[in-house]
């Protein structure tokens, strides 16, 4: 992936005036290489290797200059890899900022479906909320995916579901290996285009494997072009659904920063504590025992749960709001 300041870096010297002919062909990127990009043209079952230029046009110079999930036009001269001449504006994003500069992960999805896992690795809302809060400002519907669920009681995983069921996002429990939940994540991903984010290790690729049986030779058509060898799990991939739709696969992070979440992100995905909240004595409590603060007996009656309300704090107090 580049960003956007370190695109000069990477770039290709300008192409020759015999890279610079043929037909103006749209496709879209399936993988990224440094400044290599797999496209899969439109209407045709075959991939091809394209380049960024200096000469490409990018609509977004605050951001990464080409993802999986962008829409791109190439030329199709005679030997790939074809020159890029433009990335299309996104019509969604999942990024992470990073200062001004905004690192996107993936574009033109419709779901940011946030995989976590149950337990190994632990289940950690606070990188959870930060991730359904990027796909939503992104522009994406957030998914939650609890994996590993075969790992816990019937009740246990529903526990941890619980605050999710209140929010209006899909939240589902499964398992990779047990095959628990997946009749109904499928449901949910048909004929949409998905991104896969959380922490490594929760078994994001798993989770694919078993969504898409023949996978292996859908990748092995990825490095065969890329000539990269086994596919890493540094760089991002887009695969299509046997069932209708495509997914993302996204590396694993241990961590997610993220800008100020918007006012309508808080309340949006954290309704239990915005409601416990009116009963607070100052309208500008912290919630950090302030005087009069009605967040502990929220807690102590059940209605806020302690992850929550920290996962809150860390948003608010890190971030600020704007
Ligand atoms: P990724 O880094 O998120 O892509 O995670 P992987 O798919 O590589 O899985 C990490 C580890 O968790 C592997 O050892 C998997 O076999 C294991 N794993 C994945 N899904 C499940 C699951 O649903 N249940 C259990 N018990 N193990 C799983
Ligand atoms: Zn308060």
């Amino acid at each position: 992936m580049l960003r956007g300041r370190e695109n000069e870096a990477v770039l290709s010297a300008d192409a020759s005036t015999a890279e610079l002919r043929g037909d103006v062909r749209e496709g879209q990127v399936v993988a990224v290489r440094g400044p290599l990009a797999v496209v899969a043209p439109q209407n045709e079952d075959r991939l091809v290797e394209c380049v960024l230029r200096k000469s490409t046009r990018v609509p977004h110079p605050q951001s990464t200059a080409l993802v999986v999930g962008d829409f791109v036009s190439y030329l199709s001269g005679a030997a790939e890899p074809y020159t890029l001449t433009e990335v299309k504006p996104r019509r969604s994003r999942l990024a992470r900022t990073r200062e001004e500069e905004e690192q996107v992960t993936a574009a033109n999805v419709d779901l940011g479906v946030i995989i976590a896992s149950a337990v190994e690795p632990h289940f950690k809302p606070r990188l959870v909320d930060r991730y359904l809060i990027a796909a939503r400002e992104g522009g994406l519907d957030p998914v939650l995916v609890v994996n590993k669920a075969d790992l816990l009681g019937e009740n246990e995983a529903a526990e941890l579901l619980e605050p999710y069921g209140r929010l209006s996002i899909e939240a589902v429990a499964t398992s990779a290996t047990s095959g628990m939940g997946l009749e109904r994540l499928t449901e949910i991903l048909r004929g949409k285009t998905s991104v896969f984010a959380g922490q490594s290790g929760v078994g994001k690729s798993s989770l694919v494997n078993a969504l898409i049986p023949d996978l292996d030779a859908k990748t092995g058509e990825i490095q065969g072009h890329t000539g990269k060898g086994r596919h890493t799990t540094t760089a991002s991939t887009l695969y299509r659904f046997p069932f209708g739709g495509s997914v993302i696969d996204t590396p694993g992070v241990r961590s997610f920063a993220m800008g100020q979440p918007a006012e309508e992100s808080l309340h949006e995905f954290f309704p239990e504590i915005m409601a416990a909240a009116q009963n607070c004595k100052f309208s500008n409590c912290s919630h950090q025992g302030d005087a009069g603060c009605a967040l502990p007996a929220a807690i102590r009656s059940g209605a806020v749960h302690p992850d929550r309300l920290e996962s809150y704090l860390t948003l608010v107090h890190r971030a600020g709001v704007r």
